[in-house]
């Protein structure tokens, strides 16, 4: 990094994203971005500003909800040709057994230095955390989240079978998470029948809240039994209190729900304080698979829907080049452009921009929320021509700002 201790910038930015002074009023455009002036000093906002007619469109660092940095880049090695499922837990497994810390440190560093130039600050990375390559993964990606420190954030989740956390090595897993600083995580598989999978998810709960740990889970990613998983959560969660925030990541058989059962639901996760990752890419390759059929039913957590009851929605890019999801490359924006139609979020409006910004933000309990005010970091994306066709039009050129300096190609 070199660069200039202050700098401005005139863009158009979406009004959900700019905090103005007390007693300036701006009216809504009818595209949703404002002109403004963005001005910074070593590193932070100094202010924020209308003005007439800028160019280009400007965005702050974006936020990466849902990651898989230990297995990005193994589809060449280990595709899953059949698209399914299956096929994918069955290649992950076999490329699990071969990992070594050399591969993991390759894969990691490519990804984060795509994310770096794309305009991400932060990512949260689930690590499979159990079997032969578990060991190493932590250990690179805990060593990569101390290099990148202070360009990207990296969270790391344990990602297990959510039975691994009732056994005393997921004691021993959760003591060293915890030191870690890391996210207790875990896989819970409709149908989710019984009580087995509750008292399991009690288990890890409870582990996470005596370490302090936050959780997240991949949960109703499936395109049957509609919410199972989350019902079995929320059963649970009558039953004893939990302080730190869960997140459910897919969330996506919730979509299957009538109308008032998923409102029904999308209350009781509000009171519960549940979060939400939806992962549009992943599930729009694996799930409602029927043989050779184009699918009909494109089971995704339904964004608009838990908004609406309360709940924070992030959207996420999920997995880059491996065996559950042959594309991704950590492009905030190409996710943009991709999950806008996929889940008709308008990014227009507050309500549709927040899931790729501020509540992603939010879901990672993140210091800066993504809204230009002073005080907040100078970290920004510039798509310095055209508007919301360009940036939609993936992959759109960008310059990016982080701590107040331009980040070099
Ligand atoms: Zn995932």
């Amino acid at each position: 990094m070199s660069g200039q201790a202050a700098g401005s910038l005139r863009s158009r930015c979406p009004v959900s994203l700019v905090d103005w002074p007390a007693g300036v009023a701006a009216e809504r455009p009818a595209d949703g971005l404002l002109s403004v002036e963005l001005r910074w000093l070593e590193g932070r906002i100094t202010s924020v500003l209308p003005v007439a007619d800028a160019q280009g469109l400007v965005l702050p660092r974006l936020v990466e909800p849902h990651g898989h940095l230990d297995k990005a880049f193994s589809w060449s090695d280990f595709p899953n040709p059949t698209g399914t499922y299956a096929g994918a837990m069955d290649a992950n497994m076999r490329e699990h057994r071969t990992r070594t810390a050399e591969r993991v440190h390759e894969r990691s560093e490519r990804a984060l230095a795509l994310a770096w130039r794309h305009g991400l600050r932060a990512i949260r990375s689930h690590i499979d955390s159990l079997g032969p390559g578990a060991a190493c993964s932590w250990e690179v990606l805990t060593s990569a989240r101390q290099r990148w420190k202070g360009r990207i954030e990296l969270q790391l989740v344990a990602l297990v079978p959510i039975a691994h956390w009732s056994t005393p090595e997921g004691e021993h897993l959760a003591s060293q998470v915890a030191a870690a600083g890391g996210v207790i995580g875990g896989v819970i598989e409709p149908p989710c029948r019984g009580r087995a999978p509750r008292q399991a998810l009690r288990r890890l709960l409870a582990l996470a809240e005596r370490h302090g740990c936050p959780v997240d889970l991949h949960i109703d990613e499936a395109s049957e039994h509609p919410a199972a998983g989350v019902r079995q959560l929320l059963r649970v969660l009558r039953t004893m209190t939990v302080s730190v925030p869960i997140t459910c990541s897919h969330a996506s058989s919730l979509s299957l729900l009538n109308p008032a059962s998923l409102q029904r639901l999308g209350v009781r996760m509000a009171e519960h304080q549940l979060r939400v990752v939806a992962l549009p890419l992943t599930n729009g390759w694996l799930l409602g698979r029927r043989g050779q059929a184009t699918p009909l039913q494109r089971p995704l957590a339904p964004i608009r829907q838990l908004r609406d009851c309360g709940v924070c929605v992030a959207v996420g890019g999920d997995n880059v080049q491996d065996p559950w999801f042959p594309g991704g490359n950590l492009d905030p924006l190409a996710l943009m452009a991709m999950g806008v139609p996929l889940a008709q979020l308008a990014p227009w409006d507050d309500e549709g921009m927040a899931p790729f910004s501020t509540d992603a933000a939010r879901l990672l309990d993140l210091a800066w929320d993504g809204v230009f005010r002073p005080g907040a970091p100078a970290d920004l994306i510039h798509v310095p021509t055209g508007g919301w066709p360009e940036l939609l039009s993936a992959p759109p050129q960008r310059q990016v700002l982080a701590g107040g300096v331009w980040v070099q190609d």
